[in-house]
């Protein structure tokens, strides 16, 4: 990640306001809640010629994630804002780009506000893994399926800083000679890659797991299907079991600056990778303007 722009969000004043910093500069404290226990929230989003995509999806997830922790409830027009500024700043990069944002609980201790800001940065080129696939593993995430039901607290599905767990099962992939994961619950239901939404297609087809598993809405996943209806191929949300992915032509990992990612490997067994509903389908999520 290549630092490009940062903008700080200060809530402690009426409204908020938004001030513009070089991206290397220290702002946020080390007694933060956000990096003391990981207790905030973030959003990426992929940005594209000075345009953020699926920035409206990114804000709603933000306020579900804000909600999940207990948060006070953002100000979404002033996230729109701190985003949109640093998605200006980025207009004139070749490549793709991102903002992330993040909302921590602020500072230990202390009745402080949250801590707030908006980071640019010049995201990984996603061509690759597009054009020739990934190797991914089945990694047992330890919860059942109804996790979110029966611990909440647990906050699953919920986007939080906490991400060393995330880490911690792309460095096992690693390990077992894989790019990526996807986790599946302690009794067999199939969920979400650390950092993407899996689609797979079964019988012709589009399925992705429900969010009611635990696991986050995925906004790409989002504008996929809703660019799949428009072109009247099926999709559905539904659970899907270790065994149904045996049945899958094709699947893919998304997510926001990944785009749709084709699996080629699944713990070692081949996976058609389709490349022409592969560059349909990242055609599709490049031309969204929103
Ligand atoms: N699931 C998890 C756990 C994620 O962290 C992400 C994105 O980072 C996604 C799914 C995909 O979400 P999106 O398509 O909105 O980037």
């Amino acid at each position: 990640m290549k630092p490009l722009t940062l903008h700080l969000i200060d809530l402690s004043v009426p409204g908020g306001s938004i001030t513009r910093h070089e991206p290397d500069e220290t702002l946020v404290r080390v007694d933060d809640l956000g990096i003391t226990r990981g207790d905030g929230i973030f959003e990426v989003a992929a940005v594209l010629h000075g345009t953020p995509l699926a920035l409206e999806a990114h804000l709603a997830r933000f306020a579900r994630s804000a909600r999940m922790l207990d948060l006070p409830e953002p100000d979404l027009d002033l996230w729109r804002r701190a985003v949109g500024a640093a998605a200006a700043d980025m207009a004139d990069q070749p490549g793709l780009t991102a903002v992330k944002f993040i909302m921590t609980r602020g500072i230990e201790g202390a009745a402080s506000a949250p801590t707030g800001w908006a980071l640019g940065f010049l995201a990984d080129d996603p061509a690759p893994a597009q054009a020739e696939g990934l190797d991914v593993v089945l990694l047992d995430r330890g919860y059942r399926h109804d996790v979110a039901d029966t611990s909440p607290w647990l906050l699953a599905g919920a986007k939080t800083l906490a991400y060393a767990i995330n880490k911690a099962a792309l460095r096992e992939a690693e390990r077992r000679g894989a790019d990526d994961v996807i986790f599946i619950s302690s009794d067999g239901y199939v969920l979400e890659g650390p950092s993407s939404t899996l689609i797979a297609r079964i019988d012709g087809t589009y399925i992705t797991p429900p969010v009611s598993l635990g696991i986050l809405p995925g906004t790409t996943q989002g504008d996929v299907f809703a660019d799949l209806e428009r072109q009247g191929v099926p999709t559905r949300v539904d659970t899907l079991s270790v065994n149904d992915l045996e049945t899958a032509g094709a699947m893919w990992l998304c997510s926001s600056t990944r785009g749709a990612a084709p699996i080629r490997t699944l713990d070692g067994r081949r996976i058609t990778v389709d490349h022409r509903a592969t560059e349909l389908i990242n055609t599709g999520l490049d031309a969204r303007r929103q």
